[in-house]
């Protein structure tokens, strides 16, 4: 009998190409009748093996505002992962499209739809290690859903995978994972407070004219990225929480998603 989370190819159909990641294309394509999209990896960008050990627990979470794994095809090489489809693509290009044409409202929302999806990854003990809104997507209804949870571990590009590296997205990073590489919800919502800011800056780029050693520079000096012009005093504040130098003095997402909710 098959594994559940094996992907019969058989009921799989691959469509046109959606995008490039790190491991590597991106195709959309039909399971089930449902849309998905599947990621075709390339076998020297992953450690496969680590990888459909851990497939087994991220088929396990499940929530509304989590991008959906559905399975994983391993009887076809490359082997493929099977994900639920998101319309409007990654929610950096999509504020960026939308530059100008943001509610208060519906920047709100969007923070407030990831820090649902942060908590439930909080509550099952899961740490993202990458959040951004590179990747996190956003859905035909506009529901913004946490993507790319865990994956960082199975990178093999060692540009990736050390904080000194040009690759490493040390501009979501919280210090002690810059430090020590020290993971935890603590530095996921270090990193939440980053993507708040992109959100509120309609899709730039953090420190965009500064190299990552200036960035590390300035966090050492006890500086922090600057109040978006659109960014309401009580978002600001919330942002500066979750940069707090030491991780237990900053929020866990539980509370998060209830002083969002509250504005
Ligand atoms: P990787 O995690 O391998 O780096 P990404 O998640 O960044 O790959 O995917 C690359 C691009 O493919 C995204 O920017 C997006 O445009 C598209 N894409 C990825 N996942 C989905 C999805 N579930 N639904 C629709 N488009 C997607």
């Amino acid at each position: 009998s098959k594994d559940q989370w094996e992907v019969d190819p058989e009921e799989l159909t691959l469509g046109e190409e959606l995008g490039c990641g790190q491991f590597g294309l991106v195709l959309g394509g039909k399971w089930r009748d449902k849309k998905v999209a599947v990621k075709m990896i390339r076998e020297e960008c992953m450690s496969d093996e680590e990888f459909k050990e851990e497939a087994r627990v991220m088929m396990r979470l499940a929530h509304c505002k989590l991008v959906q794994l559905y399975g994983v095809c391993t009887q076809r090489s490359p082997m493929c992962l099977v994900f639920e489809f998101m319309e409007k693509g990654s929610l950096s290009d999509y504020l960026r499209a939308k530059k100008g044409c943001l509610s208060q409202d519906a920047m709100l929302k969007m923070c407030l739809d990831v820090s649902e999806g942060m908590a439930y990854l909080e509550s099952s003990n899961f740490i993202h290690r990458d959040l951004a809104a590179r990747n996190c997507l956003v859905s035909q209804n506009n529901e913004v859903k946490v993507s790319d949870f865990g994956m960082t571990r199975f990178v093999l590009d060692d540009q990736y995978t050390s904080s000194q590296c040009s690759k490493f997205p040390v501009k979501w990073s919280a210090p002690e994972v810059i430090r020590y590489c020290k993971f935890s919800s603590k530095s996921d919502i270090w990193s939440f407070g980053v993507l708040m800011w992109e959100v509120y800056n309609e899709g730039r780029l953090p420190y965009e004219n500064r190299s990552n050693s200036e960035v590390v520079e300035s966090l050492n000096a006890g500086l922090r990225l600057l109040k978006p012009r659109m960014a309401p005093d009580a978002i600001h504040e919330l942002m500066e929480w979750c940069w707090k130098e030491k991780p237990e003095d900053r929020p866990s997402f539980a509370l998060v998603v209830h002083e969002l909710a509250s504005l």
